[in-house]
């Protein structure tokens, strides 16, 4: 079996963009895709973001355009999923349902997901009404009602930003005492634009008939009466969850599963570098995950070089 000099694993933005960054320094990338190819995007419509496309473009189109490029320069890319890695082997080993692959260094950027309620018309209207990123969506809802679900920090910061644009925010959360820290809360409560729907569960979202978010049913978990609530978005803000259950115990995650990173993109084990959501819990941007992509490239590309056979081994 060759040793390869890069493999990455993960093709979302940050992903891609180490890939596109390996492939021209003449590494011979290969990018083994995951299930969920193209990422968090993939479940988006416009992406309004991301500079050089003034008019936007879709997340699938931009996700295309980020794949075509990379391979353009030569990445390889593997439809297979990873199903272990061994970091403290050198090479570095990598297995998928399919086959085996070595690596003199791995790029790790598997993503976040976000975590979501569970409900069937969740998923159908995700892009269309459905939104897990304020900062991306909510430019769409100007003038309009909408929701936001969670009772965390993220969920307050994303319902205080939202009143930006939305007529009304309505928060529901499960319970009646909310999670987030006393200050995002009073900072919350002090917005006269958000309702409050404590000790509410979503049940469903309406309209996936019409393909457009009309309206969500609650269920009190007091009483258990079901109100069905006019609105045109839904912001799904329960956390994420990153994609590490492959590292555990062989690189350092931080206390919510995230790869710890210093110097740039490299992890606790030296050979390994990480980028992209699966190391930020705080940004989560495809334009950040792309930056970090880069970082990531050009590090592993630094680490090669200190190698003096690898080019040789390609
Ligand atoms: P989180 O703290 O885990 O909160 C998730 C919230 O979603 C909880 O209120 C939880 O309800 C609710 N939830 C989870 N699963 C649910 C389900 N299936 N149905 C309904 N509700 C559900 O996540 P987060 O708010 O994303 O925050 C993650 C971390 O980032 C935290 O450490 C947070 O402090 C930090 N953060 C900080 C800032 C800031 O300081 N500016 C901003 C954002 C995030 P329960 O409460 O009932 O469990």
């Amino acid at each position: 079996m060759a040793t390869r000099s890069v493999i990455i694993i993960g093709s979302g933005p940050a992903g891609l963009t180490a890939a596109l960054y390996s492939a021209r320094a003449n590494l011979q990338p290969m990018l083994i895709e995951g299930i969920e190819a193209g990422g968090q995007l993939m479940l988006t419509t416009m992406v309004e973001n991301f500079p050089g496309h003034r008019d936007g473009i879709m997340g699938p189109d931009l996700m295309g355009e980020m794949r075509a490029q990379a391979t353009k320069f030569g990445t390889e890319i593997i439809q297979g999923n990873v199903t272990s890695v061994d970091l403290c082997s050198s090479p570095i080993l990598v297995k998928t349902t399919e086959a085996e692959y070595l690596a003199k260094a791995l790029i790790i950027a598997t993503g976040a997901s976000a975590r979501l309620l569970g409900l069937p018309s969740e998923r159908t209207l995700m892009g269309h009404g459905v939104s897990t990123c304020a900062t991306c969506d909510g430019y769409f809802f100007r003038g309009h009602e909408i929701a936001v679900v969670g009772g965390g920090d993220s969920a307050m910061e994303e319902a205080v930003f939202l009143t930006r644009f939305a007529s009304k925010v309505t928060l529901v959360h499960r319970r009646a005492t909310l999670r987030a820290s006393k200050i995002m809360q009073d900072k919350a409560r002090a917005n006269p634009k958000i309702e409050w729907k404590l000790d509410h569960e979503v049940e469903e979202i309406k309209d996936t008939a019409k393909g457009e978010v009309t309206s969500m049913v609650l269920r009190s978990n007091t009483t258990g009466e079901k109100t069905d609530v006019p609105v045109h978005g839904v912001f799904v803000a329960i956390g994420h969850t990153p994609n590490t259950s492959l590292f555990r115990g062989q690189l350092e995650l931080d206390q919510n599963g995230y790869i710890v990173t210093h110097d740039g993109a490299k992890t606790s084990v030296a050979g390994v570098f990480a980028c992209g959501d699966v190391q930020d819990h705080i940004y989560r941007q495809a334009i950040t995950a792309a930056g970090s992509g880069c970082m990531a490239a050009l590090d592993a590309e630094h680490h090669l070089e200190n190698i003096p056979e690898h080019l040789a081994a390609v």
